[in-house]
């Protein structure tokens, strides 16, 4: 049995119950519980506040975890980062109101700046040789300025929308975040086992998200054109259909590159193209 720590309730809460569903775990009752045990993996999910995870993860009260990198980065503590997941993605950044002029970080030379991140601000302020006093607060940072508590915030962001509204304008990324796998750093082997069986479950629901399943159908003397665009696990698979002189192409395509491959599917003669959603994905 292996205990995973996932955030209670929150912004990764919903991700992180979904990715470990769409590994195939069945949760029953995870809402107001503190923990679950599934009944077909042998795993246990422990709900906690984001921030106590990597504590609870290095001292073994959790054997892993998922987490912000953000937090992760603040806490400092001994676990090992196992795999990014793809979800919860921000940036922790420096904000000034709109008002005040602003070139470089030399601008936050003696001002206020209010965070939930001290460590991780201090040490970007450092590295850029800049002296600032750091007022730690720990919810809605992003008011600060306005009621004068502090100059500057250092505060995450993901679409801007909440700086927006409070008149403030982002000048600074310290760090780019999002929810990642944690560890203890002395899993049993028993433990690294099932480990490692969750983790090929969670790389192929990755991959499964960032890959389409494409049919289409096309004249046989196109065949080789549209068949030299298309990559593929192997090649496309080419099937007859039951009106002569055409076949069905069938592929795998990524998400970066649909929609250019696409048109150029179409140019190249692809008719009745399917687009299908894969849910698992194992290479
Ligand atoms: P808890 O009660 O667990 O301490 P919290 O209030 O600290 O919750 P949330 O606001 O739920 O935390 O955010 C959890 C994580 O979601 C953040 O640490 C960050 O990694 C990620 N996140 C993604 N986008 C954003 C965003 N726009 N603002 C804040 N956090 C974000
Ligand atoms: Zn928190």
């Amino acid at each position: 049995m292996i205990r995973i720590a996932v955030q209670k309730s929150g912004r990764l809460y919903e991700d992180s119950v979904s990715l470990l569903k769409e590994c195939g775990i069945d949760l029953r009752n995870v809402k107001d519980r503190l923990k679950t045990v599934s009944e077909n993996f042998p795993i246990e999910v422990l709900f906690l506040r984001d921030d106590d995870i990597p504590e609870y993860v290095e001292d073994g009260v959790a054997d892993i975890g998922i987490v912000g990198q953000n937090v992760l980065g603040e806490k400092n503590r001994n676990v090992s980062m196992v795999e990014q997941l793809g979800f919860g993605k921000c940036r922790l950044s420096i904000a000034v109101p709109k008002s005040m002029s602003y070139t470089s970080i030399k601008d936050i030379e003696g001002k206020r700046i209010a965070t939930s991140y001290p460590k991780l601000v201090k040490s970007y302020l450092d590295q850029h040789a800049v002296n600032a006093s750091i007022h730690e607060i720990s919810g809605s940072v992003e008011i600060a300025p306005g009621i004068g508590l502090s100059d500057a915030v250092a505060d995450l962001v993901s679409s801007g929308g909440t700086l927006f509204v409070n008149g403030l304008r982002e000048v600074e990324t310290i760090l780019e975040s999002q929810a990642v796998l944690i560890s203890n750093l002395k899993l049993d082997s028993t433990k690294l086992s099932i480990l490692e069986k969750l983790l090929f479950r969670i790389r192929a629901v990755k991959k499964a998200q960032k890959s389409k399943y494409v049919l289409l159908n096309a004249p046989n003397e196109k065949l080789d054109s549209i068949i030299k665009l298309l990559p593929g696990m192997r090649s496309p698979t080419v099937l007859p259909l039951a009106e002569s002189g055409w076949s069905s192409v069938h592929c795998v395509l990524s998400e970066s590159e649909f929609w250019n491959k696409i048109e150029e599917l179409k140019m190249a003669g692809a008719e009745g193209i399917l687009i299908v959603p894969i849910e698992k994905m194992i290479l």
